[in-house]
């Protein structure tokens, strides 16, 4: 771990980009009271999570820092620290913030890849077995869907599919590209 920050590497533009997005405006009226991390569930299991920290190099312009990092993608989105910051800074929505900046610039975490993966295969995170639908059954509750390909439809059509899979997209593009067999001469 780096001890000191070269703030030649620094981007004095990353704060303001984080400042101009819904949900990071307040970021740079952090004064790093620490009450955000010592609320934090995430940080009581892994200790070197901290939205404190994550904040501050926001603030020195570690763009690649943040972006590339595990930690923005660990949040469980639960709001205590966005509740309890005197600065009324929106920590849990600028971690969303940072994952869409993250995703643009390809510094994409494995754990989302996989949701965007299993999204588009069923449309659920959660696979339905027969076995659920059967103990649904018993309790006289409705049966469940197994797969929703308008789930799949939509993010193909809002560019998600494209952005996490650029290699697959780029395949199924090419493959658009290839002549259909009844377009090709004679050989
Ligand atoms: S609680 Fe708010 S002001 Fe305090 S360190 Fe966290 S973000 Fe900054
Ligand atoms: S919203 Fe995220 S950063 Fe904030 S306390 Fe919950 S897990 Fe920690």
């Amino acid at each position: 771990m780096e001890l000191f920050i070269d703030l030649e590497k620094c981007d004095r533009a990353f704060a303001g980009e984080v400042a101009s997005m819904p949900g990071g405006e307040a970021v740079r009226r952090c004064f790093h009271c620490g009450c955000c991390a010592a609320g934090c569930p995430v940080r009581e299991i892994e200790e070197a999570y901290n939205p404190r920290s994550i904040i501050r190099k926001i603030v020195l312009g570690l763009r690649e820092e943040v972006l590339r990092s595990d930690f923005i993608w660990l949040c469980s989105a639960c709001y205590n620290c966005q509740e309890r910051c005197p600065q009324e800074v929106r920590i849990t929505d600028l971690m969303v913030v940072l994952r869409n900046m993250a995703v643009k610039c390809g510094f994409i975490h494995p754990s989302f890849r996989k949701q965007v993966e299993l999204l588009a295969g069923t449309g659920r995170l959660y696979e339905i077995e027969d076995f659920d639908n059967k103990k649904r059954k018993k309790s006289a509750l409705p049966m469940l869907r197994k797969e929703f390909p308008e789930v799949r439809a939509i993010l193909e059509k809002s560019g998600i599919m494209a952005m996490v899979f650029p290699k697959e997209a780029g395949k199924a593009e090419e493959g658009k590209k290839l002549p259909q067999e009844d377009e090709r001469g004679p050989s």
